[in-house]
C-alpha cells in the first residue's frame, strides 16, 4: 500500500510530462516516468496525459505497454486520464478513427474532439466537486472530448456551467480511475491532482 508519498508515474509516450510530475510532487507525491512495464510496476498510481488518442494508442503499442496498463487497470491501479487520456480510459468512444482501441476501464462514452471547431480551445470556469477550497476552478481545454453518457457507477465531478456546452460532462470518477476533458497541468492551480493523490492514497 502507498505510503505517505505515493510514487505516481506519468505515462510518458506524448504529452506535458514534465509539468505533471512538477504538480504532483508539488501536492507531496513522488513521481517518475512510465514507459516500459517495468516502470509501471512500481508505481501506486499513473497520468495520462493530453496529446493525441491516435497517436497515444499506436505509440503503447510499439511500447509494448498496452497490454500491461489494461492489466494495471483491472488489478486496480489508480489511474488519472486528462484529455487523450481520458478518451484511453473510456470503454467507449465517438468520433474515434478506424481501429482506435482503448485502454477502458471508465464506464463512460466519450466524444472525441467534441467542442467543436469555434471553441476548440477555451477555457472557463468550473465547479470541481472534492476540490480543497470555495474558488472555482480554471480550466484549460484543449481540442477536448466530453463525457456523452455515464454508467450508474460513475461519480461526475464536473460540468460546463454556461455556454453553448453548458450542462456537458467534463470531469469523473468510478472507483480508482478519474478523468478531466480539461488540462490541469497548464495552470497554477494544483487542487485536481491533489484529488488523484487523495484516490491514490485510498487505494
Ligand atoms: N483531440 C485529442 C484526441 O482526440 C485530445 C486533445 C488533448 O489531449 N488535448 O486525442
Amino acid at each position: 500500500m502507498p505510503t505517505t508519498r505515493p510514487r505516481i508515474g506519468v505515462l510518458a509516450l506524448q504529452g506535458d510530462v514534465r509539468e505533471h510530475r512538477a504538480m504532483l510532487e508539488h501536492v507531496g507525491a513522488s513521481s517518475s516516468a512510465v514507459r516500459r512495464p517495468s516502470e509501471l510496476e512500481a508505481v501506486d498510481g499513473l497520468v495520462i496525459p493530453g496529446g493525441e488518442s491516435t497517436t497515444m494508442y499506436k505509440l503503447a503499442r510499439a511500447f509494448e505497454v498496452f497490454d500491461p496498463l489494461r492489466q494495471a487497470i483491472g488489478d486496480g491501479l489508480p489511474i488519472f486520464g486528462t484529455c487523450a487520456g481520458m478518451i484511453m480510459l473510456a470503454d467507449r468512444l465517438e468520433a474515434a478513427i478506424d481501429g482506435q482501441e482503448t485502454l477502458g476501464g471508465l464506464d463512460i462514452v466519450v466524444r472525441r474532439n467534441a467542442f467543436g471547431r469555434q471553441v476548440d480551445s477555451f477555457e472557463a470556469e468550473l465547479e470541481v466537486s472534492g476540490i480543497d477550497g470555495a474558488d472555482p476552478y480554471h480550466a484549460v481545454f484543449i481540442r477536448a472530448p466530453w463525457v456523452e453518457k455515464v454508467g450508474d457507477d460513475v461519480e461526475i465531478l464536473a460540468r460546463v456551467a454556461s455556454g453553448p456546452a453548458a450542462g456537458r460532462i467534463v470531469a469523473v470518477r468510478q472507483g480508482p480511475l478519474m478523468a478531466t476533458s480539461f488540462h490541469p497541468e497548464m495552470t497554477g492551480d494544483h487542487r485536481i491532482h491533489g484529488i488523484f493523490l487523495d484516490l491514490v492514497r485510498q487505494h
